[in-house]
């Protein structure tokens, strides 16, 4: 018979342990509300064990790699040898272990609540049931639920590939041996992030995109350059590609698919030792029972919430990748705060994410804020636009890599800016000036007009809103 402990009450329940849980606990925790939170699996959810660090400190080092091998400054020599990978993907496993303790267990230990480990699932009451991880089970009962369950990959139904099986993101960054080749299926944000860290520590790397062009939600100035990009670094592109077979053997895997290309009467094969499927991740919902305390679920399986976050259940609350809004650890965490404010404070908080800032962490980055030009034309704005090609830019000359741009959309008439995008070395260092110039609802002429420092990338923010009323071709130096 199973074991049942006795039931634990607490003003929070939280389930996962990921960024919305814990700025949801640390928010509650400083109201002095008592906290229990579920955990599964490995505590800090995804962004610290398998995504946001893990992949960018194995950029930073690919990175090395990259510019070791390809030196473009006169009378400097480098070379790049062979990646020992086993002793890389220890060290990302160092770094992340470390952050781990500082940024989330430590944290829960020092604001003091506790972290059952297993599977959380909802119970009349509303109430959870945890089924804990040594057999035993475990009743929980709160004045609010917070359901921070995150997403997990998702693969599309392509024939042979569930049976083929296929890496992750999650089991990419754990390779002890670096593959000699590898497919990988989707160009958008971690697929792009994939591609280039295994082609800069020596893959063969092929990327397959439906879509007709690589960062297919970006600008399409955006799209042409990172296509640049990987061509310079060997990359092998299919776009507008729709694979329909994968088979695995011995030597590894072999796509097959059509494309709207007509080389090759339109057929497309990639082979390589490895595949890598980066087409999307879903919320986590599976077994949480949702239907017995009357939470709904939408389209894309995301827990329907409210502008607050509050779910169709009045006490039970939602945060993070769970809720269908775009996935970014610094969402989860404004979410998790907003929850705690809206639970035990009545606070009625929203947020506002129309400056809401993303970044592709390829080198050039790929980052913007606001609106694309499409998607102003979508909400019926009568906009105009401007694109100033990196080799105006005096950092990008002195860095001697003009390859990028930065692209600005302003409402027509008053000059606001509803947009940003930039692919440029540090474009996410300089996309955060950007948020504050869609925030403050900043015109053209308004950052055409600020200080900025001289040879920064974000002086390029200033000589693009120049664009709109002058040609900055003819500018003396510091964009005056
Ligand atoms: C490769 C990659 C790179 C990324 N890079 C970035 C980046 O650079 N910047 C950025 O902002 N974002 C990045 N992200 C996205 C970011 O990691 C997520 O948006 C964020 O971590 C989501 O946090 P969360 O709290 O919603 O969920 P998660 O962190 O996923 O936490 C959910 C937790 O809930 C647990 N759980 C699920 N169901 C149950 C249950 N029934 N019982 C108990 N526990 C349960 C899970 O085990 C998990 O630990 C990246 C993601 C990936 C995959």
């Amino acid at each position: 018979m199973v074991q049942q402990h006795e039931t634990v009450h607490a003003d929070l329940a939280v389930i996962g342990s990921g960024g919305a849980a814990f700025a949801a606990a640390i928010a509650a925790r400083r109201k002095d509300k008592t906290v229990v939170m579920i955990e599964q699996g490995t505590v800090g959810g995804t962004c610290v064990n398998t995504g946001c660090v893990p992949s960018k400190a194995l950029l930073a080092a690919a990175e090395a790699r990259h510019v070791a091998d390809r030196q473009a400054f006169p009378g400097i020599r480098t070379e790049a040898g062979p990646v020992d990978m086993a002793t890389l993907i220890a060290g990302k496993a160092g770094l992340v272990e470390q952050l781990r303790a500082d940024k989330y267990v430590d944290l829960a230990a020092e604001y003091d609540w506790p972290i059952l480990t297993g599977r959380a699932r909802f119970t009349d009451g509303p109430a959870l049931e945890i089924s804990l991880d040594d057999g035993s089970t475990q009743r929980l009962e709160a004045e609010h639920y917070l359901i921070a369950t995150g997403s997990t990959p998702t693969a599309p139904p392509i024939p042979g590939l569930a049976d083929a099986g296929y890496l992750t993101s999650t089991t990419a960054l754990e390779l002890d041996a670096l593959p000699a080749s590898l497919v990988v299926v989707g160009g958008n944000y971690i697929g792009l992030e994939m591609a280039q860290l295994f082609a800069r520590l020596g893959t063969q790397v092929t990327v397959v995109e439906v879509l007709d062009r690589l960062a297919p939600l970006e600008e399409p100035e955006i799209s042409d350059v990172i296509a640049g990009v990987f061509a310079d670094e060997g990359i092998t592109v299919h776009t507008a590609t729709n694979l329909t077979a994968v088979e695995r053997d011995e030597s590894g895997y072999t796509l097959t698919g059509t494309t709207a290309d007509t080389d090759n009467d339109g057929a497309v094969t990639a082979r390589a030792e490895q595949l890598l499927v980066a087409t999307g991740r879903r919320p986590v919902t599976a077994g949480l029972d949702l239907d017995t305390v009357g939470v709904k679920t939408g389209p894309r399986g995301e827990v329907v919430v409210d502008e607050h976050l509050r779910t169709h259940n009045p006490r039970i609350w939602a945060a993070g990748d769970v809720t269908g809004h775009p996935q970014f650890v610094y969402i989860a965490g404004a979410h998790g705060s907003l929850v705690a404010d809206n639970a035990f404070d009545h606070a009625g908080r929203t947020l506002d994410y129309h400056h809401l800032p993303r970044v592709t962490f390829t080198t050039p980055n790929i980052a913007a804020v606001g609106l694309t030009d499409a998607q102003a034309i979508e909400q019926s704005l009568a906009c105009e636009f401007r694109v100033l090609p990196l080799e105006y830019v005096p950092r990008a000359l002195v860095n001697r890599d003009t390859r990028g741009l930065i692209k600005i959309v302003a409402e027509q008439g008053t000059g606001r800016i509803v947009g940003i995008s930039a692919i440029a070395a540090a474009a996410g260092e300089v996309i955060a000036a950007g948020v504050y110039v869609i925030a403050n609802q900043m015109t053209t002429s308004q950052v055409a007009e600020l200080w900025s420092p001289y040879l920064t990338m974000a002086e390029g923010l200033k000589l693009a809103a120049q664009t709109f009323t002058r040609d900055v071709a003819k500018l003396s130096c510091c964009a005056s």
